[in-house]
């Protein structure tokens, strides 16, 4: 049964001895960018590559503002500070999610609360979240608290899992609703739409990453996308040590972090970018093949919902049980095709296990059932 998924696999990639779950694809693009990076010897926090890159982002997302980072945990981090996020509060997010969303709440020293997910976004469950809210919360001049131990609730970050856009126009309206700050964890969804407006533009900020396994990306990257030109502001500066501009001076008015991308990361980023386009067309007909695909199988292919537009960054079928899949990954790997499970639930994570958690049975049943299939773009 599983013969017939490894073959069609092998037969998108027929070029590649082993498949990676997600591999980068460079030519002499890059190398000619970073040559011009390394000639110029702006290699570091400093550079013209910075801005344009930033410049290129902004205006694809249709976000004001775009601040790059070093790394989409350091922008998620920056950005539960700058949302108002303060050490003791609860942060409402997803417990099926990448464990750097957890590390970003953790590093502001606030508590995750854990909800479930939809089966079909597999993001933050609106109606989970309205459940959660109309139990624990109460809005207090425009500040929610969770009237049980009475701890702000002071951002509220769903995540576009596999790049498949959350219902964020509905979690919007309620964090609206019960004056809770939307930080979108977009790390995956670059090139994902709902309507005309792009993943992690929804919100007060959001975050993208430009890891090595991401959409495109800069070795290791991020960026904070908002509106607000002072959050903007705040997001450049703490990323550059909270340092006063000045011809010589070196006056630092808090305490500040050295999270800015570096210059010659930005320079792959360009590069990278100019390809975005065609990536995401190659992954839409990859996506598709493999869903006609599985059509004839007992196998759910995991499909786009009506409406939206997902980047189809990483493809996933789900199996019968966990049982399958493990017998699915173990016989994958033995054929050199890298399949992967999805994350275990951050709640059972040693350093979130006491962290609330809600009912999470449809993340548990992705968690024991969800197989992520090779997605590389091939070559164009
Ligand atoms: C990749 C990713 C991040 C951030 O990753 P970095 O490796 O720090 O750039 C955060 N959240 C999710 C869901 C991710 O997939």
């Amino acid at each position: 049964m599983f013969d017939d998924v490894f073959h069609f696999i092998e037969s998108q990639y027929p070029d590649e001895q082993e498949i990676p779950l997600h591999r980068p694809l460079f030519d002499e693009r890059e190398k000619k960018v970073l040559s011009a990076c390394i000639d110029s010897t702006y290699v570091s926090s400093v550079g013209p590559f910075i801005s344009e890159f930033e410049n290129k982002l902004a205006s694809y997302t249709g976000s004001r503002f775009a601040i790059a980072t070093t790394n989409g945990t350091c922008a998620l981090h920056l950005s539960l500070l700058l949302a108002g996020v303060r050490p003791g509060d609860e942060v409402i997010t997803q417990a099926l999610t990448f464990v750097g969303t957890s590390n970003a709440i953790a590093y502001a020293n606030a508590d995750p609360v854990y909800l479930d997910v939809d089966s079909q976004t597999m993001g933050l469950s609106p109606a989970a979240l309205l459940r959660y809210l109309h139990e624990y919360a109460v809005v207090r001049e425009l500040t929610c608290f969770n009237k049980k131990n009475n701890k702000r609730i002071s951002a509220c970050v769903p995540m576009h899992t596999f790049g498949h856009p959350a219902a964020v126009v509905e979690i919007a309206s309620i964090c609206q609703e019960f004056s809770i700050p939307l930080v979108e964890d977009a790390a995956e969804s670059l090139g994902s739409w709902v309507g005309s407006k792009h993943t992690g533009t929804f919100g007060l900020l959001g975050i993208l990453s430009f890891n090595g396994n991401k959409i495109i990306t800069t070795g290791g990257g991020g960026m904070i996308l908002t509106d607000n030109e002072e959050l903007a502001i705040r997001a450049k500066h703490l990323s550059t040590t909270a340092k006063k501009p000045h011809a010589y001076e070196f006056y630092h008015d808090q305490v500040g972090f050295n999270y800015r991308l570096p210059n010659l990361n930005a320079a792959l980023g360009l590069a990278q970018f100019e390809k975005l386009e065609k990536y995401l067309l190659d992954k839409k007909t990859l996506a598709n093949a493999y869903k006609n695909f599985f059509v004839d199988t007992p196998f759910v292919f995991q499909d786009e919902r009506n409406g939206v537009i997902a980047n189809c960054w990483l493809n996933s079928i789900l199996v019968k049980d966990l049982n399958e899949r493990e017998v699915f990954l173990r016989d994958s790997l033995q054929r050199k095709i890298h399949c992967r499970p999805i994350w275990q639930l951050n709640s059972n994570l040693p350093a979130f296990k006491n962290c609330y958690r809600d009912d999470l049975s449809v993340s548990q049943n992705l968690a024991s059932r969800l197989i992520n299939l090779p997605s590389s773009v091939r070559k164009l």
